[in-house]
C-alpha cells in the first residue's frame, strides 16, 4: 500500500498504487432539487452503449428513488453496514476548525474500502478493497421503490419528517448515478490483470477488454457498483464517458473539434446536469480556475459534494442536495458539508445564480464562463432552513460561456424569456 492524498477527506490514505494523476479530470454536478425522474439520461445511454446481448441488465447511468431504492438493490446500505462492522463506532468526521483548501469538509476519521480491507483474504492474496458481489436477483428491477416515500411513523431508524415541508410527515428524493471516474478507483485497484486504466488525458477510467478475463474483482470492490459483468464476452464493463464526444469526435456538435458533453449529461430535460474537465498539477490537486463551471461550484462554492466520499475513491461525482430531505440521512450520503451547501442553494447570490443558469444551455463543455451586469429585475423574500428570513435580489445578468478553444458557445441571462399569447386569439389562454 501507498500513501496518497484524499483532499474529500482531508487527509492522506492508504491506497494500493502510488500518485500518479491526469492533467485533466473529467467531473460532473448534478442538482438533485431539479431531477423530475423521467429517466431520459438512463434510456440515452442504455440506448448509445448497452443495448447488446449479455447487457439486457446493465445502466451505467440509472436514477434511483432514495432511501428505499437502489441499484443494485441495497449497494450502499450494504456497504455502509461492512465499513460499520470493520471499524465499529469509528466511521466518523472530525469537524475542521476552519475550512481549507486541502480539507474543505473536515477529516474524516474513519476506514476507507482500502484501509478496511487488510485483513481480508481471497483467492490471489490479500484483498485490496472492501467490497462485495451483488446476487443476480440485487441487479433486477433497476427502479424498485420508485417514489416510495419514507416517514417517521414506521421508521427503525428514525431520520426525521421531511425538512422542509413539514405538513407532509414523508420524504424521497431521485439519486442520479453512474461511474464517478475516480480519482483513486476502487475498480482500478482490485484489477489482479491491470486491465483498468486511468487516461492521463481526463481522468476516463476505462476497461481494456481485451486484457480483462471476467474475474468481476472490480465489480466487487466498486462501492458505487458502476463495473458490471457481462456473460456473453465474459468481460467487464463500465461507463466510458461517451470518450469519443470528449475527445470531440462528434462531427455535429464538435465541428472544430470540441469537446462535448456525455450523453446522458446532454440529454436532461430536467436541466439538473452540468459537466466539465478540471486542470489537475503534478501533485493531483485541482489547479485554482475561479471561471470554470465546476471549480467554481465544487471548490470555491463548496455547493456541490461528492458522493459517500467516506468510501475513500474519491469520486468525481458531485451533487447539490435536496433542501427538503433530513440532514442526518444527506450528511451520510455527502459528508459534513451538506449544511452549507444547503443554505447557499436556499438563498443563492447573485455570482452563484449565473451559474447556476449554465446547466444544460449547451452540449459543448464549457471551459470557462464570464458575466456582464443587467438591471436588478426582483427583490424576494426567502425562508431559510433555520426558519429566518432573507431578502434575495435577481438581477437580470448575461451568462457566456466559452468552449476549450475560448469560443463563445453559449449566452444566456438570468431571466427567461417569456411570451404572453393574446387571449382574443387563444380560448385556452390564461
Ligand atoms: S434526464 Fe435529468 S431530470 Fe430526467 S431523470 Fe435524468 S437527471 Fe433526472
Ligand atoms: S465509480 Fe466504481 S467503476 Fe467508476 S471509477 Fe469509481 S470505482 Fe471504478
Amino acid at each position: 500500500m501507498s500513501e496518497v492524498y484524499n483532499w474529500q477527506l482531508g487527509r492522506p490514505m492508504q491506497y494500493p498504487y502510488e500518485e500518479r494523476h491526469p492533467r485533466q479530470q473529467f467531473a460532473f454536478v448534478f442538482n438533485i432539487n431539479r431531477c423530475i425522474a423521467c429517466q431520459t439520461c438512463t434510456m440515452a445511454c442504455k440506448s448509445t452503449w448497452t443495448f447488446s446481448r449479455g447487457q439486457e441488465y446493465m445502466y451505467w447511468n440509472n436514477v434511483e428513488t432514495k432511501p428505499f431504492g437502489g441499484y443494485p438493490q441495497n449497494w450502499d446500505s450494504k456497504l455502509l453496514t461492512m465499513l460499520e462492522k470493520e471499524n465499529p463506532y469509528g466511521q466518523y468526521w472530525q469537524d475542521a476548525p476552519k475550512t481549507t483548501h486541502e480539507s474543505p469538509y473536515g477529516r474524516f476519521e474513519g476506514k476507507t474500502i482500502f484501509e478496511a480491507a487488510t485483513k481480508h483474504y481471497d483467492e490471489t492474496g490479500p484483498k485490496r478493497a472492501l467490497g462485495y458481489l451483488p446476487t443476480d436477483d440485487e441487479w433486477n428491477a433497476p427502479n424498485r421503490h420508485e417514489e416510495s416515500a419514507k416517514g417517521t411513523m414506521w421508521a427503525k431508524q428514525d431520520w426525521g419528517g421531511s425538512t422542509q415541508l413539514p405538513e407532509h410527515k414523508v420524504w424521497y428524493f431521485y439519486l442520479q448515478r453512474l461511474c464517478n471516474h475516480c480519482t483513486y478507483p476502487g475498480c482500478l485497484a482490485a484489477c489482479p490483470r491491470q486491465a483498468i486504466y486511468k487516461r492521463p488525458e481526463d481522468g476516463v477510467v476505462l476497461i481494456d477488454q481485451e486484457r480483462c478475463r471476467g474475474y468481476r474483482k472490480c465489480v466487487e470492490a466498486c462501492p458505487y457498483k458502476k463495473a458490471m459483468y457481462r456473460s456473453t464476452s465474459t468481460t467487464s464493463e463500465k461507463c466510458v464517458a461517451c470518450y469519443p464526444r470528449l475527445e470531440g469526435k462528434d462531427p455535429e456538435i464538435s465541428p472544430n473539434g470540441e469537446p462535448a458533453e456525455t450523453r446522458c449529461m446532454a440529454s436532461c430535460p430536467g436541466r439538473i446536469r452540468l459537466q466539465g474537465l478540471v486542470n489537475i498539477d503534478d501533485a493531483g490537486r485541482w489547479v485554482e480556475d475561479r471561471w470554470n463551471p465546476m471549480y467554481y461550484l465544487i471548490r470555491e462554492r463548496l455547493i456541490a459534494l461528492p458522493i459517500y466520499p467516506q468510501f475513500g475513491t474519491e469520486p468525481n461525482g458531485y451533487y447539490i442536495p435536496p433542501r427538503w430531505v433530513p440532514r442526518s440521512y444527506l450528511q451520510q450520503m455527502f459528508g459534513p458539508g451538506v449544511q452549507h451547501a444547503i443554505e447557499q442553494y436556499a438563498c443563492p447570490d447573485r455570482d452563484l445564480l449565473n451559474v447556476l443558469q449554465l446547466f444544460r444551455t449547451t452540449r459543448q463543455i464549457i471551459f470557462r464562463y464570464e458575466t456582464v451586469p443587467g438591471k436588478k429585475v426582483a427583490e424576494i423574500e426567502v425562508t431559510m432552513p433555520d426558519g429566518s428570513t432573507k431578502v434575495q435580489e435577481i438581477h437580470n445578468d448575461t451568462v457566456i460561456g466559452y468552449n476549450k478553444f475560448g469560443v463563445e458557445c453559449v449566452r444566456t441571462t438570468v431571466e427567461e424569456p417569456t411570451f404572453e399569447r393574446p387571449a382574443e386569439l387563444h380560448v385556452n389562454s390564461i
